[in-house]
């Protein structure tokens, strides 16, 4: 049982308890010494979030209203069973995806006319720049579920512009005359939207035209940087070009490993949880500073430029995305910070001995 006591200090909370919600807060609930002040609150759970169920799926939101602290980014968890379909449809933000589980199709079609098929499992990114209309459908045995991240915080899945909305919306001799045919070929279209709705499996994608795979990207492919206690793959407009606004890392920690002391010097971040349990806690200058805890299913923010550290405090490998509203993943580490410093303006502050900093690498360890 976590309670709020640090040697003789703080008392046993004897009122109304949460025990499941203090145990996966052991830090809020008896913060380190270290911390200092209050910070905004910097987590939020998929499970804290409004459901929005429909026929085949469902989504979820996690946007500035849910978490305030994250000004950038929203986030959208959604699930599509096989031949589900989000329906067709388009909207102001760039729209950035995770696969989770599961296998999806993608049809888009772009500015130029060119049209694009493609299939994404487990791993697998895909990003559409604003306005580029597009569908999702879950395929294989058991379809699949996405986190979808949006350059926007005020982004909202109630308010994306879809195909079934605007033809309900438009008089029906309108319709009729665009396309050149009679208004009557409009008279079983849906009133209202249909948003995620079931329908067949598509057939195979080699019986489908397919063009240049611009959209997509294969992160679990990428060769990660190996570390001693983890993994840290990096995707920015480097390597998938299409993805102008947002860039990522997924990270994996073993237990008792840690996402190094550091800060980014571009941009807020926001964190998606996938596996394990972790703590940070954001130094916010002024002598602040807050520890969070979290879990798989939960969402993170870092505002910029706060300094953190991510460490695994569970028993199985911690694995999360880092999420950054800019083309390039950009950190600094303190321990490279330091160790190119001249070491004796270094010792002057910090009063440490010199045999320390020349153990520091140069290079950054990410994860230690
Ligand atoms: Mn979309
Ligand atoms: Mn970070």
């Amino acid at each position: 049982m976590v309670e709020p006591i640090i040697g003789k200090l703080g008392a046993t909370i004897i009122g109304p308890k949460n025990p499941s919600r203090e145990a996966e807060n052991k830090d809020v609930v008896c913060p380190p010494q270290t911390d200092e002040g209050i910070l905004a609150n910097m987590r939020w759970s998929f499970a804290d979030s409004h459901m929005r169920i429909s026929d085949g799926g469902w989504a979820r939101e996690t946007t500035i209203r849910e978490l305030p602290s994250s000004p950038s980014i929203a986030g959208v968890n959604m699930r599509l069973k096989a031949g589900a379909v989000r329906e067709m449809h388009w909207h102001r933000e760039a729209e950035w995806a995770y696969m989770i589980k599961g296998k999806a199709r993608l049809s888009v079609v772009d500015q130029n006319g060119k049209k694009f098929q493609g299939d994404v499992g487990e791993g697998d990114l895909w990003y559409f720049p604003p306005g580029i209309p597009h569908a999702i459908q879950g395929i294989g045995d058991d379809g699949c579920e996405f986190l979808l991240v949006f350059d926007d915080a005020n982004f909202s899945e109630d308010s994306t512009f879809l195909l079934t909305d605007w033809l309900a919306h438009t008089p029906k001799e309108v319709l009729a005359k665009n396309f050149g045919v009679p208004e009557s070929a409009f008279k079983n279209i849906p009133k209202e939207e249909l948003y995620i709705f079931q329908m067949k499996e598509p057939v195979p994608l080699e019986n489908c035209t397919t063009a240049k795979d611009a959209f997509t990207h294969r992160m679990h492919a990428q060769t990660p940087l190996k570390m001693k206690m983890g993994t840290v793959r990096i995707t920015d407009s480097t390597n998938f070009p299409i993805s102008k606004t947002i860039a990522a890392g997924l990270v994996e920690i073993e237990p008792g490993g840690m996402r190094e002391l550091h800060w980014h010097t571009n941009s807020d971040e926001w964190q998606y949880y996938i596996s394990g349990q972790a703590r940070m806690t954001v130094f916010a200058s002024e002598g602040t500073a807050r520890t969070y805890n979290f879990q798989a299913g939960d969402v993170g923010s870092v505002p910029f430029p706060m300094a953190h550290y991510i460490e695994n405090t569970g028993t199985e490998t911690l694995r999360f995305l880092e999420i950054f509203k800019s083309d390039r993943f950009a950190d600094i580490s303190l321990a490279q910070w330091l160790s190119l410093t001249p070491h004796e303006l270094v010792r002057a502050h910090l009063n440490i001995d010199e045999s320390l900093l020349q153990n520091i690498p140069k290079e950054k360890t990410p994860v230690v």
